[in-house]
């Protein structure tokens, strides 16, 4: 049985059809889909959604979910956390991060409430599920200064010393769609050539939707044509494990024990 280690099921993408969904993606056998919260509003429903399908979830503000104000939205945070933490279905921190690939104009402000929810994880001891785009060496940086458990680079896609640093601080590498295009020699490259144990798979349902989800721009009428789900994370795993040149007995063995080392299980 598989793990989806990041999947949005609280997108309103799934708003019309949430349980025809997860059944499908049970039913071929993804038995756990972690739901990463992604501002105030998805805390509730992030949870809810958990414990309809006994599912897993994170609590978190997301760099492109700036809230206006922060202090403000930080401490509702910490109380959301504090209020759940018993609660077995909380398994960390996220998504946290930074994304200077869509938003570059506030990195001050990213990267210190960034910060500021790495010290929320450490003060209540758990793990966090990361968001990197173009500003990996930085979120390494902040990771080896405020020292947690562990958790999950999600969507990664940076170099293999950079992924070897991330191991060692105890975290795991998230893959999903982007590995099965064609014309990602890079991350497939990389995916030979990293250790078992530095490896999750994820979909990031609704969005990353693989090579046969995929519709070029000219051919779409819209963005819901190419919704991504969790059910993909079967073939895509299928995908990774030719790239390993391993069995999808192996790669379900060790990724969903690797799940359960880096974050809350
Ligand atoms: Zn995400």
């Amino acid at each position: 049985m598989w793990i989806d280690s990041h999947c949005h099921l609280d997108a309103p993408e799934f708003s019309y059809d949430l349980p025809t969904v997860r059944a499908q993606a049970r039913e071929h056998g993804v038995s756990h889909c972690v739901i990463p919260a992604v501002h105030q509003a998805s805390w509730v429903t992030s949870r809810r959604i958990a414990h309809q399908f006994g599912d897993r979830y994170t609590l978190g503000i997301h760099p492109l979910y700036i809230p206006a104000d922060v202090s403000h939205t930080l401490r509702d945070l910490e109380k959301e956390i504090q209020k759940n933490l018993d609660d077995p279905l909380l398994v960390g921190v996220g998504e946290i991060g930074l994304d200077r690939y869509f938003q570059s104009s506030n990195a001050k402000l990213q990267l210190d409430l960034f910060v500021s929810q790495l010290q929320l994880a450490k003060k209540f001891s758990l793990p966090v599920i990361v968001h990197v785009r173009q500003s990996l060496d930085v979120i390494i940086q902040a990771l080896r200064q405020v020292k947690l458990s562990g958790g999950i680079a999600h969507a990664f896609n940076g170099s293999l010393e950079q992924a070897l640093q991330l191991l060692k601080l105890n975290f795991c590498l998230g893959f999903g769609g982007a590995v099965t295009y064609d014309r990602a020699h890079h991350l497939r490259r990389l995916l030979g050539e990293l250790p078992d144990e530095g490896m999750v798979l994820e979909t990031d349902a609704p969005d990353i939707p693989p090579q046969w989800v995929y519709i070029p721009k000219e051919s779409r009428m819209d963005l819901r044509q190419m919704r991504n789900t969790p059910l993909e994370l079967v073939r895509i795993a299928g995908c990774v494990a030719q790239l390993r040149k391993q069995s999808g007995g192996e790669l379900v063995a060790y990724t969903n024990q690797n799940v359960a080392r880096v974050l809350r299980w």
